[in-house]
């Protein structure tokens, strides 16, 4: 079945074609580690991971990548603020990073990558745009000429005359040069601590040339699949672009796909107005990051979402309900081709998630379908969307059958006399058949395993 992603680049919904048949290569931007995320960093790292799983469902083999962004202005600055090394600062945030994807059941990527240990590549990259001359040394740094880069703006749609009063609004760099931007920032003598040596003199990366070395490091100089955040159209993957394309004369990537904003009444999540919201504020409300997760696929990415506690509340109960009804279905049965193939298309549609959740209920409320093949089906599901349906106890008290608990109580009489052999392979036998006896100070129980 094919798959439709949205393109920033051509703004229409397009057919994916792989680069290499059965497999995707794909980067994502990750986390400047200088603060815990909010959950508004989280909707995208969510997308990413929904996008990863949609290609799994569809057989294809995932190549993910994303960086760690551990030196910029902002880890710079958090460091010296909080009287720390930048790598104790970096490695501090990136663990509750981590915490945070766990505990939204997001899939690890096959590759996280460190700026840091990548500052050789960035290093090669720059000296390639400057033996090109595309880049120029100035005082204090190296930077880009964009007027040397065909297309810029491409991928935001920007003409070349409106691209200074964008940079100027959106780049917290280089505000200084509103015309190119920095590929490497000569060491400063407050910044001794944080450089590198380079053939064009000791310093640190931009942000931007980071990631552009690092997909192309990892994944080769062309990928598949880009994303990020709405707010890094322009200038960050703008920026990506100029640099890797002018470099390798190769497109960077073919799909860009770009996550809507969620906002807290009706304002951008910004630490500047003090509505930033973390896991940990959920917590303290009793709203679990998996119902969270559920509340952001009632949602499609492309659509911005307005967070109240409200809202999320009400989507946990209804996933509490959901799991209810689960944990009350047998296990036996088997997914409804009829309902996993309306999945597999509202999925492969540009990730229609809202959709995806809807087939839920809808799911739950035919009554043509047994309760073990809706739960089978919904487990199914679940490979995508991410939220433990398939791994909910059985909650239904099933009776041991007569020949077990018969073959239980023998291997206990067995256990009384001593009979240790004959009590091993009573409990054998038990286990051939698909139960385990536990063993407990009161006695014993039976399971199904
Ligand atoms: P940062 O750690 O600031 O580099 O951001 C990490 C990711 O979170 C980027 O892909 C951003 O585009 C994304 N992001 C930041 N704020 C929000 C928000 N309020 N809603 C959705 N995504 C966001
Ligand atoms: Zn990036």
């Amino acid at each position: 079945m094919d798959i439709q992603l949205y393109n920033t680049l051509s703004k229409t919904k397009e057919t994916f074609k792989p680069l290499k048949v059965g497999i995707v290569s794909m980067y994502h931007c990750g986390p400047t580690v200088y603060d815990t995320p909010h959950i508004g960093n989280y909707r995208t790292f969510v997308m990413n991971d929904v996008v990863r799983r949609v290609f799994e469902y569809n057989s294809y083999q995932v190549i993910q990548a994303m960086n760690v962004t551990d030196v910029d202005d902002k880890t710079i600055r958090r460091s010296r603020e909080e009287g720390i090394s930048l790598n104790a600062l970096t490695r501090k945030y990136e663990k509750l990073f981590m915490e945070g994807i766990t505990s939204l059941n997001i899939l690890t990527p096959h590759h996280l990558i460190r700026a840091t240990e990548h500052i050789p590549s960035m290093i090669e990259l720059i000296q390639t745009l400057l033996d090109k001359k595309i880049a120029y040394t100035t005082s204090d740094g190296v930077y880009m000429s964009i007027e040397k880069v065909k297309d810029y703006g491409a991928l935001a749609h920007l003409k070349k005359t409106d691209i200074s009063k964008e940079r100027i609004a959106n780049d917290e760099y280089d505000k200084s040069n509103p015309h190119d931007f920095a590929l490497w920032k000569f060491t400063t003598s407050d910044d001794v601590d944080n450089s590198w040596e380079a053939p064009f003199g000791k310093g640190r990366p931009g942000w931007h040339i980071e990631c552009s070395a690092m997909a192309m490091k990892v994944l080769g100089e062309t990928i598949d699949i880009h994303t990020g955040g709405n707010d890094l159209i322009f200038p960050h993957h703008t920026n990506e672009i100029a640099q890797s394309e002018s470099a390798t004369g190769k497109t960077f990537a073919h799909y860009w796909m770009h996550g809507a904003f969620m906002n807290v009444e009706e304002e951008k999540m910004a630490k500047s107005k003090g509505n930033f919201i973390k896991l940990e504020s959920l917590h303290d409300q009793m709203i679990s990051p998996i119902a969270y997760r559920y509340w952001l696929l009632t949602a499609h990415y492309r659509s911005p979402v307005n967070f109240t506690y409200a809202a999320v509340q009400a989507a946990q109960s209804a996933l509490i309900r959901l799991m209810g009804i689960l944990a009350n279905f047998p296990e036996n049965g088997v997914a409804i081709p009829f309902y996993t193939e309306r999945f597999n298309a509202f999925i492969n549609d540009d990730l229609d998630t809202p959709k995806a959740i809807a087939l839920i209920w809808d799911l739950i409320k035919d009554n043509r379908r047994s309760d073990a093949d809706k739960r089978a089906t919904i487990a199914d599901f679940d490979r995508v969307l991410g939220l433990n349906l398939s791994s909910i106890p059985h909650l239904v008290d099933e009776p041991t059958p007569p020949e077990i608990q018969a073959l239980a109580e023998a291997r206990e009489e067995a256990r009384k006399n001593k009979e240790w052999d004959k009590a091993d392979a009573l409990r054998a036998e038990i286990e051939a058949r698909g139960y385990t006896v536990l063993d407990s100070e009161k006695g014993f129980t039976v399971v199904r395993h």
